[in-house]
């Protein structure tokens, strides 16, 4: 039997052999220590867990694809885009994740989201593996030509890779439904298939699932619900903080409406609006969705109630709740610290990976309740696992069927994370209860099926 120091120390050397291995891959490295900083419990718990190559395992990508994406501007130009996919564990389904499409994407980024997959796949209790994909290519600018001729290009390469039994890509970052449908197109074209369950997040009418665009969104709310109520409370008249202003956050801030609460923020890259009368979704969704407009618009047509801040940070605008819902480590040590100040109650992730590492920890000490993404975002794959299903089965759901099965699938999510937590003597600590709840599923259907 390892003791739990023994175990930690196993873990922490492997931590270092993933940074040699995989160098410039900052964001992966965070990803990857995240996770086995909190496994060494289950794993001194378990002597199973313990057999030498399974963790080694985890951490590697069972195949990665790197491909060049050329395309033509509307001016003729020739560009050349870089386009992944990784495809990281398939234990319990095929490969399940988003396509982004951002210039900062790069190959570490990519891991590292398709590492979070792995875990946040398994949470849902669904059988969906973990994979993610996109290009460093900006759509912001570039007219919907395009946009189509890129996403043509970029499934012209992606086909051969991917399937409703292989792969199944969705949105993320860049890619939302008119993206999914100049994607499915060029697949259709390519493969003479009729194949809804390869792609997620599809329209309505062709495949699409209800609620699939809001289940993001949807499901961070019940979380940071849930999360509430375990302190006795429950979100009627709290206010919230929302970062970014693109799916995530606009579901986000409709779900918090509905629930009595009040979402007074939003972002994009540019800078933070604070409306002190409370976000009008049918105004930034026209901006956002109709027009895609910057956040400053937001303020300029709503009147006296908002501001625009140019650059700044969201998280100085005091509230009850923070609902980080834009990117990657978009909220540091010294956020933390003004939205402790502030008086926060709870933080939960929509975004993946939103939090830094320092800031979680200084929010922890404080007492706010914390929902990392791999729990509190895994809504929007979870009613993609659905619409796979309702593809195979060649029906359509109704909106109140999908939702009821978002909410329990949400409720199931908190109460697992929350019950591994105690178990492994890290009560309230919902990363611990995630990291450790996923990695139980994955890990034992991975020693089911040998080595692989
Ligand atoms: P969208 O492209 O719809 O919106 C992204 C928003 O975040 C935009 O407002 C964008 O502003 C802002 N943003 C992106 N990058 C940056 C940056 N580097 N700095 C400042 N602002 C930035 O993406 P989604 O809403 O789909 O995704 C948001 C987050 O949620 C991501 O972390 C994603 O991985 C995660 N997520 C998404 C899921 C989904 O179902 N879509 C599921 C689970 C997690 P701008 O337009 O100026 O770039």
């Amino acid at each position: 039997m390892t003791t739990r120091s023994e175990t930690q120390t196993t873990l922490t050397h492997l931590l270092t052999e993933i940074e040699h291995r995989n160098p410039a891959q900052p964001e992966f490295h965070q990803a990857a220590h995240e996770v086995l900083e909190t496994l060494a419990p289950v794993v001194a718990a378990r002597p199973e867990y313990a057999e030498p190559g399974l963790i080694e395992r985890l951490v590697e990508p069972e195949r990665q694809v790197i491909f060049r994406v050329p395309w033509q501007d509307d001016q003729g130009r020739v560009h050349v885009n870089r386009g992944f996919r990784v495809e990281f564990n398939s234990a319990l389904g095929p490969y399940k994740g988003g396509l982004r499409f951002h210039p900062s994407v790069n190959l570490g980024v990519i891991k590292f989201l398709g590492f979070e997959q792995i875990f946040k796949n398994a949470l849902t209790g669904l059988g969906i593996g973990g994979g993610k994909g996109g290009s460093d290519f900006d759509p912001h600018g570039r007219s919907d030509a395009e946009v189509m001729r890129f996403c043509q290009s970029f499934m012209t390469e992606l086909y051969r890779h991917i399937g409703e039994h292989t792969d199944v890509p969705a949105g993320d970052i860049g890619v939302g439904g008119r993206e999914i449908g100049y994607l499915f197109g060029q697949y259709r074209r390519i493969t003479n298939r009729w194949e809804a369950g390869v792609l997620t997040g599809k329209g309505q009418g062709w495949g699409g699932s209800l609620i699939r665009p809001e289940a993001t969104g949807y499901g961070n709310v019940l979380f940071a619900a849930a999360m509430m109520r375990e302190r006795g409370e429950d979100l009627e008249g709290q206010t919230a903080v929302v970062s970014g202003s693109g799916n995530v956050a606009i579901y986000t801030i409709e779900k918090l409406a509905a629930l009595g609460a009040n979402a007074i923020t939003c972002s994009d890259s540019s800078g933070y609006v604070v409306d002190e009368k409370g976000i009008d979704l049918d105004l930034l969704k026209q901006i956002k969705e109709v027009e895609r407009g910057r956040v400053d618009a937001y303020a300029e047509r709503r009147g006296a109630s908002a501001r625009f801040v140019a650059g700044g940070s969201v998280w100085d605008v005091p509230a009850d709740l923070a609902l980080p819902s834009a990117t990657q480590n978009e909220l540091n040590e010294a956020d933390a610290e003004t939205l402790i100040r502030n008086g926060v109650k709870a933080v939960s992730e929509g975004a993946n990976m939103p939090t830094t590492p320092e800031a979680v920890h200084l929010l922890q000490k404080a007492g706010v309740a914390f929902g990392p993404g791999k729990a509190a975002n895994a809504g929007g794959v979870a009613v993609s696992a659905l619409e796979m299903a309702q593809n195979h089965a060649r029906t359509a759901w109704t909106a109140q069927r999908v939702e009821e099965e978002l909410a329990a699938i949400m409720t199931s999510i908190h109460s697992t994370c929350h019950d591994t937590a105690e178990r492994y003597g890290a009560p309230g600590d919902y990363v611990t209860g995630a990291n450790i709840a996923g990695f139980e599923r994955v890990a034992d259907a991975m020693l089911a099926q040998g080595v692989i």
